[in-house]
């Protein structure tokens, strides 16, 4: 029989690479929001996986990027502490298109490439989102990548898809240290359930606002009242919700203009965001789901460290 291995395994890369799709995907639970924006995960999310040979702990951390104004250096600084503290780096980068529709290494990739190859932890480079670019214009850029690396390796993944993943997983296990499984067989997040109803909520502010409300949107769980609920959860698949959850929460925003667009017309919009939030509640807690979903304004709350502090950040 061979070893079993299991550590922590940072998933790092600049926003919107498609760091949220595979943890997803190979967690095989929806832990992490995945938006078409870039900048959607804020927190550090903790995916598992379990496999015979292993257990992967995942830490899905902020896009890291130029770091302007206090949330963005938040972020950037919680992207490289969890790298720090990782067994083991996932660098995903995407094949973007120069101005002739070729992918290009950008000196931004470059520089990202060069700083996390001198962290304590080893690092794995992942080019994600394959499916979206022909192999002959995808192959120039992979070499050059493959420059950058001691070993030259580079794995080619499609997040989307589940090309190559498989592959992944296993050429992650074989690096990870030796060890007992770090969570029992059913934890698939160490995430409360509270946080997570919280991301589920900005999800669906995010999904019916588009580009009107860019990242202002916070959100915040008041109360997550649980005195009414089932000892076990149903599922919302059957129609079985057990139980009821009370939920209260707040949307902070940065403006009233953004405030008045995520109330809309006599209170349409918010009354849909919550109607879509409230089923994705249900789905997650498997209980019915009562809630009571506020607007606030919070000028420039994303601008200083007591702002972010006040919306819970
Ligand atoms: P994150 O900011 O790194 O967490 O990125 P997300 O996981 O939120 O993904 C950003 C966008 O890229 C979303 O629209 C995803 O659907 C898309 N995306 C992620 N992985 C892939 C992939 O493998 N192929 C393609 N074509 N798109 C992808
Ligand atoms: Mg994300």
């Amino acid at each position: 029989m061979s070893l079993h291995r299991s550590g922590v395994v940072a998933l790092l890369g600049r926003p919107n690479v498609g760091k949220s799709t595979l943890l997803n995907r190979l967690v095989g639970e929806k832990v992490a929001i995945v938006s078409p924006k870039p900048q959607t995960t804020r927190g550090r999310i903790l995916g598992v996986v379990h496999r015979p040979e292993g257990q992967v702990a995942l830490v899905d951390t902020p896009g890291i990027h130029e770091a302007k104004g206090a949330l963005h250096r938040t972020m950037v600084e919680t992207a490289l502490a969890s790298a720090e503290e990782a067994d083991l780096v996932l660098l995903l980068v995407e094949p973007v298109a120069g101005k002739d529709g070729k992918p290009v290494l950008t000196p931004a990739t470059r520089e990202l490439v060069e700083r996390l190859s001198r962290l304590r932890a080893p690092m794995l480079l992942v080019v994600n989102k394959v499916d979206a670019v022909d192999k002959p214009l995808l192959l120039p850029f992979v070499a050059e990548l493959a420059a950058l690396r001691p070993d030259g390796e580079v794995l080619l993944i499609s997040a989307r898809t589940g090309d190559g993943v498989e592959h992944l997983l296993h050429t992650v296990l074989a690096r990870l240290p030796e060890g007992p499984p770090l969570f029992d067989p059913g934890t698939f997040t160490d995430q409360q359930e509270r946080g997570l109803a919280a991301e589920l909520i900005r999800e669906q502010v995010l999904r019916h606002t588009r580009q009107e409300v860019p990242h202002a949107a916070a959100v915040v769980v008041e109360e997550f009242d649980e005195s009414e609920r089932a000892p076990r959860p149903g599922s919302a698949a059957t129609g079985g919700l057990q139980g009821l959850v009370r939920i209260f929460a707040t949307v902070f925003l940065e403006r009233e203009s953004q405030k008045a667009i995520v109330i809309g017309k006599r209170g349409a919009m918010l009354k849909t965001i919550g109607t879509d939030a409230r089923k994705a509640l249900e789905r997650l807690l498997g209980a019915h789901v009562y809630l009571d979903l506020r607007v606030k304004v919070e000028p420039r709350w994303s601008e200083t460290e007591a702002g972010l502090r006040k919306v819970g950040l």
